[in-house]
């Protein structure tokens, strides 16, 4: 087998006989990059034995033994599950573990949080503030799971005391939101919100189809959807939870 060589300096060099030397980094350096780490943090990163044998593989599948930053036991895995993954079993039971579901589910204020209302949010907010006691100012819910770097979920309308979220989607938010990749996230949000006990009622506006029981499919914001999503939620939370926060009506 010709012993290959790689421009980062990996492989066989250049005065070993027959070596054929490629005028690109090795698969390891090309995964470094690709995944912004250095050799040197993956040598760090690697049991005290292994380390001389780590900086200079090329194989992205090689096994090692590494040791966890978090001080847990040593764990055998390959370079790209490092790079690439939470390796450490037990870093990733943690991630899992009661003490972050006991915080899941609770809905607070992130003022920080940029705020893209648009003025049809902002009537459905109108047409359930007339009917609801709506908290102003709840704008995000801790979930257990992760969403673009973040543990929690932005919903358009939250309402802590029935733990509902309601969210209006049409397609002309954006040109291509709520449908494909989108629809697969939101979904991804639904569920990530119902493992921490909330639900969701989408309004699906302007030709949009029906995710399902909790969708309120309409072709534009009137009363008759307000009072749609009102008995929705008495569905999913019973009549006497909504009327404790319903608003008097003359
Ligand atoms: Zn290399
Ligand atoms: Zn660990």
């Amino acid at each position: 087998m010709t012993a290959v060589g790689f421009s980062c300096g990996h492989g066989a060099s250049a005065d070993e006989p027959g070596a054929l030397l490629l005028r690109r980094h090795c698969p390891l350096c090309s995964l470094l990059e690709e995944t912004q780490r250095t050799r040197a943090e993956l040598v760090g990163r690697a049991a005290p034995p292994d380390r001389r044998r780590v900086a200079a593989e090329t194989r992205v599948g090689a096994v090692y033994s590494w040791q966890c930053p978090r001080g847990h036991d040593r764990y055998d895995a390959s370079v790209v599950e490092v790079l690439t993954s939470q390796a450490c079993a037990k870093c990733r039971r943690n991630a899992e573990a009661p003490t972050v579901a006991r915080e899941g589910g609770v809905a607070s204020m992130n003022a920080g949080l940029r705020t893209r209302t648009s003025v049809t949010e902002q009537r459905l907010r109108a047409l359930l503030e007339a009917r609801l006691r709506i908290p102003r100012g709840v704008n995000t819910i801790r979930v257990n799971r992760m969403f673009y770097g973040k543990q929690e979920v932005w919903p358009d309308i939250i309402v802590p005391a029935l733990r509902i979220a309601v969210e209006y989607d049409d397609p002309g938010r954006s040109r291509r939101a709520h449908r494909g990749l989108k629809e697969v996230s939101d979904s991804d949000k639904d569920a990530a919100l119902a493992e921490v006990g909330w639900a969701v009622i989408r309004v699906r506006a302007a030709g949009l189809e029906s995710l399902g029981e909790n969708s309120i499919v309409c072709a534009r914001l009137t009363d008759d959807v307000a009072d749609r999503i009102v008995e929705r939620m008495r569905v999913l939370r019973g009549a006497e939870a909504v009327d404790a926060i319903a608003v008097a009506r003359p």
